[in-house]
């Protein structure tokens, strides 16, 4: 099967590769040469347009910052849409606002596209092993022909609803990320100014109620301060953002993320845009003086 996959950053690059693992026939395109390279070099062919590369495919996958880079990309001039076959299968894994899911795939439907929004949660790490989670939102039976596919590249991979519902779930999981970072900066910062080593406190809560995911993965950042990205704060502000306009379009209540989000907007304000969101620790360590150790 010929594939198309554009965007190939810090999660596109090990996804693509997954795919071309599986035995697929793939041909990518990015604006970035050197990651075009080293996908290619592992057997995708390159394109010199992204409408190019979504000539003859069957699926084309995007794995791009937002929604105006998939818009652009889709939609804007000599997009890739228009050199899509009738039939053919769009299948967006970027983190965007879902009105703008819905909205392109208004537009392709009236091409004889079909699309679904496929966001994915799990990070680097997750993409390189290939057991990302996906949260998929788009017509039942394009699903199913869509999801042996995303199992090469995810371990679990959930239809969420109709399109524009994968991006709600992951907008609902940015929340509970974002939330669960802060609170455990505040847990360990609160913890070592009244005298427990942080380490402790993390050996202790761990297997508790209180331990998740996030704070096995997080924590030792914390201690380490290992700030490398990871998932960088402007994305997360990017995604809070878009927390934000779907709150607002159906009046829903978000003071946690609201407070979160201007913490995250003070570190970017401070040039750490680019750090990993454990950077969280780094408000807490500016508003105290001190700094998080082991
Ligand atoms: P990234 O910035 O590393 O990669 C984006 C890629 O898109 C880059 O290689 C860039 O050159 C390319 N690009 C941008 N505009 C383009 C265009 N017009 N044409 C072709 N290529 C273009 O971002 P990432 O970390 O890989 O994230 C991608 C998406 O996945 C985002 O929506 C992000 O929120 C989401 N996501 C990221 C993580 C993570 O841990 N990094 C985890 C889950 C979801």
């Amino acid at each position: 099967m010929k594939i198309t996959f554009i965007g190939l950053g810090i999660m596109g690059k090990p996804m693509a590769k997954n795919l071309i693992k599986a035995g697929y026939e793939l041909c990518v395109f990015d604006l970035n040469q050197a990651a075009v390279q080293e996908v290619v070099a592992c057997g995708a062919t390159a394109a010199s347009t992204a409408a190019e590369a979504a000539g003859d495919a069957e699926i084309v996958f995007t794995m791009l910052p937002n929604s105006p880079h998939v818009r652009s990309v889709m939609l804007g001039e000599g997009g890739v849409a228009a050199a899509m076959r009738r039939g053919a299968t769009f299948v967006d894994m970027s983190s965007i606002n879902p009105v703008a899911s819905r909205e392109i795939a208004a537009e392709l439907d009236k091409l004889g596209i079909e699309m679904l929004d496929a966001p994915v949660s799990g990070g680097e790490p997750k993409a390189i092993d290939g057991t990302l989670s996906f949260m998929v939102g788009g017509k039942r039976d394009v699903f199913e022909r869509c999801e042996p596919i995303l199992k090469h590249m995810g371990a679990s991979v959930v239809r969420c609803g109709e399109i524009g519902a994968g991006n709600v779930t992951k907008l609902c999981n940015q929340i509970v990320v974002a939330v669960n970072i802060a609170a455990l900066s505040e847990a360990l910062m609160l913890g070592q100014m009244a005298g427990v080593e942080p380490e402790k406190i993390f050996d202790a809560i761990r297997g508790g109620l209180a331990g998740s995911t996030v704070m096995n993965a997080k924590a030792p950042m914390l201690m380490d301060q290992n700030f490398k990205p990871g998932f960088r704060i402007d994305l997360h502000i990017k995604d809070l953002n878009n927390v934000l306009d779907a709150a607002k379009s159906v009046d829903a209540p978000i003071p946690l993320t609201s407070q979160v989000m201007e913490m995250m907007k003070v570190l970017r304000h401070d040039g750490d845009g680019a750090c990993d969101h454990s950077a969280l620790m780094k408000y807490y360590q500016k508003l105290t003086g001190e700094t998080l150790h082991h």
